[in-house]
């Protein structure tokens, strides 16, 4: 039986998706046996859409399909819990098993804070995060950096450290703290992030700690919910994955990994916190005064549901039709995202004009975090 805290090495017990999988397929084979058993009505997950630079969000009800969305994709900027929300708030009873990673998670935490949806109809199968790198910037780095056709490569990884591809001809890794000295790497919300094993969700699943014959075949899975245990047990019963108690050594390792990773990403949020302390209103009021009032970082935003249409009139604070538009435009945001921000760097990624709004949010976010309970993610709605 399994229980919270216990850790196992797994892995897919169908060839098939032993093979498609990136570590061995267990995430992919618990999905399809959650849906198969009747565990959940539907699953989401990633497929790749026209390359591996499009990762798709995808709603599955049959089993069949559920193996089209095995392996890692490190390229996508995805935020899911809006897919959620939409899904749960159409599908009144129904059930869904998500694969999450942390700021996935943290973003249903908050929506759920905020009684947009129910996390008891929802399985969170967590991936471990080390990072992930936006589409464009994936092409530009491996077209510069690795000197590659973006187009030719098929597949990329972040492993050990590096950022490694597959493609026609060949595979090139470089490490991670080169491409970031250099200005390419992880997006830069990622690179402050502390979600790196989302304990939050019913299993946390990864490629730490996974050494000897199981290295690269198998998944580290930690139980963290009584949810989590569950689905591990009947699948373990039924066949569809297979199992075997954690090496102590890897534990050990993966301990560490988790220790340098959380030890760098509060390097980052100092050497990025103290750069905007220098001159916050200054950079603030510089740097959005090229806003041209698309309402993106709202409508985007996990945590701004669902009043983006507050934002759009005529208030008190705001004037409709003014571009720029007054301060209180982004004091107001930031305001009402002060208490929840999770750093997923939608709001900064798909800013038309390139406006660092993850980072002031974030130091705001940090600054509240430092002085208020309950802390970000943290009881009543841990599990
Ligand atoms: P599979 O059976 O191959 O299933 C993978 C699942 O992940 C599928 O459901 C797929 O749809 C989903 N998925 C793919 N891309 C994304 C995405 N971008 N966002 C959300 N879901 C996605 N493990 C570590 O130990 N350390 C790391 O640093 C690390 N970084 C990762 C970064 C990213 C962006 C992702 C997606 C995963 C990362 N992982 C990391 C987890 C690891 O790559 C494997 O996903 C995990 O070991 C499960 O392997 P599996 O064979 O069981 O998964
Ligand atoms: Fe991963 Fe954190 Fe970046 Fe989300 S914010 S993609 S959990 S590193
Ligand atoms: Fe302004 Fe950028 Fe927000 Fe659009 S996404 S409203 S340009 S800050
Ligand atoms: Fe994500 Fe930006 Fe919203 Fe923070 S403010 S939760 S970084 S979209």
């Amino acid at each position: 039986m399994a229980a919270i805290g216990d850790m196992f090495y797994t892995w897919a017990a169908d060839a098939d998706v032993l093979k498609r999988g990136e570590c061995g397929g267990a995430i992919t084979a618990l999905q399809q046996y959650a849906l198969k058993s009747g565990m959940v009505d539907a699953v989401l997950a990633v497929r790749k859409g026209a390359d591996l630079y499009d990762a798709v969000p995808t709603v599955i009800t049959d089993p069949a399909e559920v193996a089209e969305t095995a392996g890692s994709l490190h390229c996508g900027t995805l935020l899911l819990s809006k897919v959620v929300k939409d899904y749960l708030d159409a599908n009144k009873t129904a059930r869904l098993g998500v694969t999450v990673k942390g700021c996935d998670t943290m973003g249903l935490i908050e929506l759920a804070k905020r009684n947009q949806v129910d996390l008891d109809r929802l399985l969170l199968l967590g991936v471990n995060c080390g990072g992930s790198v936006s589409p464009v910037a994936a092409r530009k780095m491996i077209a510069e950096k690795f000197e590659v056709d973006p187009d030719s490569v098929h597949k990329e990884e972040i492993d050990k450290g590096q950022f490694i591809i597959e493609y026609e001809g060949g595979h090139k890794g470089i490490k991670i703290d080169e491409l970031e000295d250099e200005g390419y790497g992880r997006r830069s919300n990622c690179r402050r992030c502390l979600y790196k094993v989302p304990r939050q969700a019913d299993l946390a699943c990864g490629n730490w700690g996974v050494i000897g014959e199981k290295a690269g075949k198998a998944t580290f899975v930690e139980v963290c919910s009584e949810k989590g245990a569950n689905l591990l047990d009947a699948a373990m019963k039924a066949g569809a994955v297979n199992t075997e108690p954690a090496n102590p050594k890897g534990i050990e390792i993966r301990g560490k990994v988790e220790g340098a990773m959380l030890g760098l990403g509060n390097k980052w949020r100092k050497k990025d916190f103290e750069a905007l302390a220098s001159d916050v209103w200054g950079t603030i009021g510089h740097e959005t005064g090229r806003c041209i009032k698309c309402y993106s970082c709202i409508e985007n935003c996990p945590v701004c549901f669902p009043v983006a249409e507050e934002f759009k009139g005529n208030s008190r604070m705001i004037t409709s039709g003014e571009v720029p538009p007054n301060p209180m435009f982004h004091l107001r945001r930031f305001a009402h995202i002060s208490d929840s921000c999770i750093n997923c760097g939608q709001c900064e990624e798909l800013c038309p004009m390139d406006i660092p709004l993850a980072l002031f949010s974030h130091a705001i976010r940090t600054e509240s975090d430092s002085a208020f309970e309950p802390k970000l993610g943290k009881a009543p709605y841990s599990n």
